[in-house]
């Protein structure tokens, strides 16, 4: 299957194995030293070995220890530079001397400053979705596996983390670490980490790193990870990664996590103080199973990555917590699918399952459509076949597909052949053509409903006055879910007076939770009320989380703060995102 943002050829040759070499320095902002490519020559007459580069600068390159000629092609637009190296049909591996430079988007470099430490500068990269290349030549594609090894040395005192076996459970005294992921996988899926940090395990197989002092808070949010690994397992079968640790990385992380094999990539939002959003992690767990283990071969298909994990991810939680409160999430879920299907319009190609990204970032295609649409599919397949056999089903699609890299078509086989046939149905019976190929929502799908949220719809029912003040005993059992949904009933134009009596009653411009933050900011924008500004402020210059600050500057801008207004927060606030997040952003902070 064609990659259209790759400038690989692995069906000439392909690279198999990947090993690292790099020194970190802090002083420049730079990863400087070698990579070695394994090579597989598929077809024994091709001479070129094509990798995607962008913004590195290439020093020197050696085919079997020998120097041999290559050459970067001009920039093309989103994917950088192809990198075209020539071999022989004999070649074993190719070396290539190399540093990146600040125009390396997948690398963010923290000041001390940007760090909840304070004390030591900070490094992560994220390689999802064509972002590894711009700090390691590779065949940057999701079709190409390759398993890696890794050196790296850094300055000592500080920890070296990656995507892989052998992350440290302390610092090294002279810097040096090494890595290594036997496991095929994904080039996007290769992560770095170098800070001040700490670990401290909750068993033998989880556990948590952060910087110390953001250690005891992470220990104890996510308390129940092992739980979670367990409920997966029994779910969908075994566990194939080894450990499964949480680093819990500065505030600018663009996401909110990264899906990064054995060591998930989290954000410091989802750290509420009562384990109220780890759904986060249920979500990166899951991963290692749908992505990770079972991987979308191109871009298009990203809808099998992440419809097939938010929907294990409840069926985790459902695990954990129980339906009532998996349900909460569906129904959020919903909202959200309905609202992105009014804001692309519901003719728009990039609403339907599989999408059409040529010419495009891959980046700006991923939205809630392959989360919440794929959810939704999987359930309404789910609800004709029954749970048993549906269950049964994924099961032998995560074992058939074990380390592979698949398409939309792979998935519609394994379901044809695995579920359909043998329970006396057929693809168009169950209506699935319509989900992946045709835009907007489908007739068949179903509106979940949630009973506590129920409760939270009479609560505010009951509410006629809008000068009384609000009766809070109601809500004292309330959890991150339920607020949303009652913030989410609000009016846009709810008005002054209305946030007034609100924030009086529930004090949510001085809440720290990051969810309920952003709703409550998103609201007050759009009213100029002005008693939340300073937070709002404070928060958009200290989150980098994109899913937040993106509708919260949209609202700014809309309402009677404007544009201006916006641009000064943005130029403060700009240095502290990564990439991820201001290419988003510069297009909507004009
Ligand atoms: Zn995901």
């Amino acid at each position: 299957m064609a990659d259209l943002h790759s400038a690989a050829k692995p069906d000439q040759i392909a690279v198999t194995h990947l090993s690292l070499n790099l020194g970190v320095d802090f002083e420049h902002s730079i990863l400087a030293g070698t990579v070695t490519l394994q090579l597989k020559h598929n077809d024994p007459t091709a001479d070129t070995l094509w990798l995607d580069t962008k913004a590195l600068e290439i020093e020197a390159v050696e085919a079997d220890g020998k120097p041999t000629k290559w050459s970067l092609l001009p920039d093309v637009p989103h994917h950088g530079q192809p990198m075209a190296i020539v071999v022989t049909g004999e070649t074993d591996s190719v070396k290539i001397t190399y540093r990146t430079t600040k125009g390396s988007e997948a690398v963010q470099w923290l000041t001390a400053e940007q760090t909840a430490g304070k004390t030591h500068p900070f490094l992560f990269t994220q390689g999802e979705a064509i972002l590894t290349r711009s700090w390691i030549p590779c065949q940057d594609s999701p079709g190409v596996r390759i398993s890696y090894d890794a050196n790296i040395q850094t300055t000592p005192g500080y920890m070296a983390l990656m995507s892989a076996h052998g992350n440290p459970t302390a610092v090294s005294a002279d810097g040096h670490y090494q890595f290594r992921m036997p496991l095929a996988v994904a080039p996007y899926l290769i992560a770095l980490s170098v800070g001040q940090l700490a670990f401290r395990p909750y068993d033998e197989v989880t556990g948590v790193y952060a910087e110390p002092n953001v250690l005891d808070k992470a220990f104890a949010e996510f308390g129940q990870m092992r739980k979670m690994v367990n409920a997966a397992e029994q779910l969908y079968g075994p566990y194939i990664w080894g450990r499964y640790d949480v680093l819990v990385l500065p505030a600018s992380f663009p996401f909110g996590g990264m899906e990064n094999p054995c060591l998930t990539f989290a954000t410091p939002t989802i750290l509420a103080g009562d384990q109220s959003l780890v759904s986060l992690v249920a979500h990166e767990l899951a991963h290692s199973w749908s992505g990770n283990t079972v991987t979308n071969a191109t871009w298009d298909d990203f809808w099998l990555n992440e419809g097939f994990t938010v929907y294990f991810e409840r069926r985790i939680m459902e695990a954990i917590e129980g339906k009532d409160y998996a349900d909460m999430l569906a129904v959020l879920g919903y909202q959200d699918l309905v609202e992105t299907v009014q804001e692309i319009g519901p003719e728009h190609p990039n609403t339907c399952l599989h999408l059409d990204l040529k010419g495009v970032n891959p980046d700006d295609g991923m939205n809630d459509i392959a989360y919440e649409k794929g959810y939704f599919l999987l359930r309404h397949i789910e609800d004709q076949v029954g749970r048993k056999a549906w269950d049964a089903f994924l099961r032998a699609y995560f074992k058939r597909y074990a380390l592979q890299s698949i398409t939309t078509e792979d998935f519609l086989k394994a379901l044809d052949e695995d579920l359909a046939k043998p329970q006396g149905t057929t693809l168009a019976a169950l209506g699935v053509d319509a989900w992946i190929y045709k835009p907007g929502l489908p007739s068949t799908l179903t509106k979940p409903m949630a009973k506590r949220f129920d409760a939270v719809d009479a609560y505010i029912a009951k509410h006629t006055s809008a000068t009384v003040a609000w009766d809070t005993t109601a809500t004292t059992s309330w959890s991150t879910h339920e607020w949303l949904r009652f913030l989410r009933a609000q009016s846009d134009s709810l008005g002054v007076p209305a946030m007034t009596l609100l924030d009086q009653s529930f004090g949510f411009s001085s809440s720290t939770n990051a969810e309920i933050e952003a709703v409550w900011y998103r609201l007050a924008a759009l009213n100029g009320y002005e008693p939340a500004k300073a937070n709002m402020v404070n928060f958009l210059v200290h989150t980098g989380r994109r899913k937040f600050l993106t509708p919260t500057y949209k609202a700014i801008i809309k309402g009677p703060w404007g544009m201006a207004f916006a641009r000064e927060i943005y130029g403060n606030a700009r240095p502290n995102y990564h990439f991820v997040a201001t290419n988003t952003l510069d297009a909507v902070v004009k």
